[in-house]
């Protein structure tokens, strides 16, 4: 028989959800600040799994996926717990903006602590309440300061159960990275949880591709997990790949891209030109190496050193 789960002072019962509120501060106005959480307890025992979006504030488009997920899981059906955080960074959500209010970027201050700065406290206010309680973490976002991204997972691809989970995922593609110290994925990682990052679209828009790959991504983890029965099926597999680069302009200008998100370039391809605001040529990006684009600018107009294009070598 299943208990009921507690949470952040609340009892949820077996077979139902229940919508909280995780209290992560005060504006100077003496407005409390809460962080909503959504508790979908299953009915039948299983593993709990949290899906989180917008630690970015601008980064939205998860908002989106996380409630598409809570609508298609009945919890009288469900084997375990799912805990749905649709906006996390909340001051930043209001405010359009990737920062907290003092500029810090919470995905940089995990595992935090009581007493430390705003992104310390909820940074740790998560691991308590949230990554603490799981066994594994789905942690939403989308391309930042006006750039795209193919929808891919970007996960540790040497860990064999992690690599396995991104082709359950079912995104176009599997990004090797690295974990980067102070993010939710380092910290869940020290704490023994997996966490896997899906990134897709842009900041401040739910962008239908990387809403429908992101639900259908969640969906069939959740079924590979066992907790759902049901999930769409994967159309084309998960590529993956170990290496990525940024592509820079050598010259400042106005940019035209020949490529589109999720295309295969073969090497020395042009992928966009420079011209001046006359029209004339000032520079050609040519791909060094194949790969496929997995983000670029939204932004046409450029300086000498801005990041263009996003290429990934394919994995043999
Ligand atoms: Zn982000």
């Amino acid at each position: 028989m299943t208990k009921a789960f507690d949470i952040a002072g609340s009892t949820v019962e077996p077979g139902t959800s229940m919508r909280l509120g995780m209290p992560a501060g005060r504006l100077f106005t003496q407005q409390v600040i809460e962080i909503p959480l959504t508790v979908v307890h299953g009915a039948k025992p299983g593993p709990t799994v949290w899906v989180s979006a917008a630690i970015h504030g601008d980064e939205i488009s998860g908002t989106d996926v996380v409630r598409r997920v809570i609508e298609a899981i009945d919890p009288a059906n469900l084997r375990g717990t799912l805990l749905a955080l649709p906006v996390v960074n909340v001051f930043g959500f209001v405010q359009h903006t990737r920062y907290l209010p003092d500029r810090r970027d919470l995905n940089r201050f995990f595992p935090g602590s009581k007493d430390g700065s705003l992104a310390s406290q909820i940074a740790h206010l998560l691991m308590t309440h949230v990554v603490s309680r799981c066994e594994l973490g789905i942690d939403l976002h989308a391309g930042s300061d006006h750039r795209t991204n193919l929808p891919q997972i970007r996960a540790d691809l040497d860990d064999p159960h992690v690599r396995e989970l991104c082709a359950t995922f079912g995104a176009p593609l599997a990004l090797h990275a690295p974990l980067r110290r102070g993010s939710l994925r380092h910290a869940a990682r020290q704490a023994g949880v997996p966490c896997l990052l899906y990134e897709a679209g842009e900041p401040m828009r739910f962008d239908p591709a990387a809403v429908r790959y992101g639900t259908a991504g969640v969906l069939r983890v959740l079924k590979k997990l066992g907790m759902i029965k049901k999930a769409p099926a994967i159309k084309v597999p998960t590529r993956f790949s170990r290496r990525s680069r940024w592509m820079r302009t050598s010259r400042a200008g106005v940019v035209h891209l020949d490529v589109a998100l999720g295309e295969e370039v073969k090497p020395s391809t042009t992928v966009a030109v420079v011209r001046d605001i006359n029209g004339d040529v000032m520079c050609r990006l040519r791909a060094q190496r194949g790969g496929i684009v997995i983000g670029h600018t939204l932004n046409p107009l450029v300086s000498r050193g801005d990041a263009v294009l996003h290429l990934a070598a394919l994995e043999e």
